[in-house]
Formats: C-alpha cells, structure tokens, sequence
C-alpha cells in the first residue's frame, strides 16, 4: 500500500514536471530539480559560510577554530543581542533574489530561502525557542501586502519545530525608510519605534528570542527589537537575518 502510494506520488511528480519542469530559482533555467538554483547561480550566490561572525554572520577570513569571532561592526557596535547569522551575503545573485522576494512578488522563493536560513541558523537553535519577525509599519504592511520577514520566520519556525509568534512586536509609528541613511541616523530613526505587544508580554519571561528579518545593514532594527524583547523579560535574544550586507560586498 505504502509502495504504490509513493509509486503514485512519484508518477503525478513525473506528470507534473512534464507540464512544469523544474526551473533554477534565479534565472529559470531547467534544473533537475524543484526549489534548486542552476550550477552558474549556484556559483554567482554568495553564501555566508565558513568562518563567520558570531553576532551577526558576515563571512571573515580565516579558518572556523570553533570559537567565536567577531566583525568590525559588532566589535565597534554594541549588540543587545547573543548571536546571529545570515543565509546570503546581499551580493549578486543573492541581493536579486532578495529583491525579487521583497518587492517583486516571488512568494514562491519562500521556501528556498527559509531552508538555507534553517542551515545557517543551526547553531542557534535550540528547544523552546521563540521565533519573531521584525514587524513592519501597518501603513507600510498595506502597501506591500505581505510582511516578508513574517513569511521567512514562519517557515524556518516550522521547519525547526519551535513556536512562532508573528505578531510579538509592533512598529508604534511610522519611520522613515532606513534607505540612504548613515549608521547614527539608522539608529535614531528607530529609537523607540518598536514595542512588546502587550498581549504577548508575558510569554517571553525567561524565553530564547530569535528575530528574524530579510536584510541586516547596520543592525539598528534588530537592535532595537532585541532591547524590547529584553526589556520584557527575555532570557537572551540572537538575530537571523536572510541576507547580511557585508561592507566589502
Ligand atoms: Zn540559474
Ligand atoms: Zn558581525
């Protein structure tokens, strides 16, 4: 019975990739398989792998000795947070992809990039962690329709099995589009922008918060979520960003 459900299943793959075969993620070229990217997209995405930094996954030179290091930014920078990485360095194929998901209405990237985000969040994870997205504005949440990072954390938090809470923190006015502004003004824009929902407060006493969001420039954002989620009561709060914008990107 099992058998000829997986023949089945294998057979209506095999009629589906007839009438849809399987295209490279960036470029839709034909790959052999479904969610992959082609061996020359492959090539042109940088992943943040190898020796990374530990709070925020920007790739450094050198070779992984199994201790934490750390970039120039998170060593100049205070980070409220514990740990972080990223899936991509916002680079090439990689800043595409970002882009095609956050603006251009590719959903179905979902999937593909919430899995290499699963990979390189790996050694943050841990049981009875508290998955959130960094909120968007509702003004801006109406423009977009969609709040991206919601997408990309729902779908690591159910891929590791850990609770998600989409809605743990609100945007308590709109800031202005971080675009074109230096780090200090960065963190200006939002001091203060962001809060607990007060119907959540009281799940995160002695919790493990991991914030998600799409892209991590100077880290304001998840400084400011992770200074709320601390101040609520947080046992301690690492960072998962999609793409990191490294400086020599
Ligand atoms: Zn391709
Ligand atoms: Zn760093």
């Amino acid at each position: 019975m099992g058998r000829d459900f997986t023949g089945l299943r294998r057979a209506a793959l095999g009629a589906l990739h007839v009438m849809f075969p399987p295209r490279c993620i960036a470029c839709g070229a034909g790959v052999a398989a479904d969610f992959g990217l082609c061996p020359a997209c492959w090539r042109e995405t940088p992943f943040a792998s190898g020796l990374v930094c530990d709070k925020c996954g920007a790739p450094l030179p050198g070779a992984d000795e199994g201790k934490p290091e750390y970039c120039d930014d998170c060593l100049t920078i205070a980070r409220p947070w514990q740990r972080g990485r990223a899936a991509l360095v916002y680079k090439d194929a990689a800043r595409r992809m970002v882009l095609a998901f956050k603006h251009g209405d590719r959903l179905d990237l979902r999937r593909p990039l919430a899995g290499w985000m699963l990979r390189a969040a790996a050694p943050l994870l841990e049981p009875g962690m508290v998955l959130a997205p960094v909120p968007l504005h509702r003004l801006r949440l109406l423009k977009r329709r969609y709040n991206q990072s919601a997408l990309l954390s729902g779908a690591v938090a159910r891929a590791a099995g850990l609770t998600h809470v989409v809605d743990l923190l609100q945007r308590t006015r709109a800031t202005r589009s971080q675009e074109g502004l230096h780090r200090d003004e960065r963190f200006a824009n939002l001091s203060g922008a962001v809060r607990i929902n007060p119907r959540r407060a009281g799940l995160l006493a002695g919790r493990h918060v991991l914030l998600v969001d799409d892209v991590m420039t100077s880290g304001a954002t998840f400084a400011v979520c992770a200074d709320a989620c601390l101040a609520a009561g947080a046992e301690n709060v690492s960072v998962l960003a999609l793409a990191r914008v490294a400086k020599d990107a």
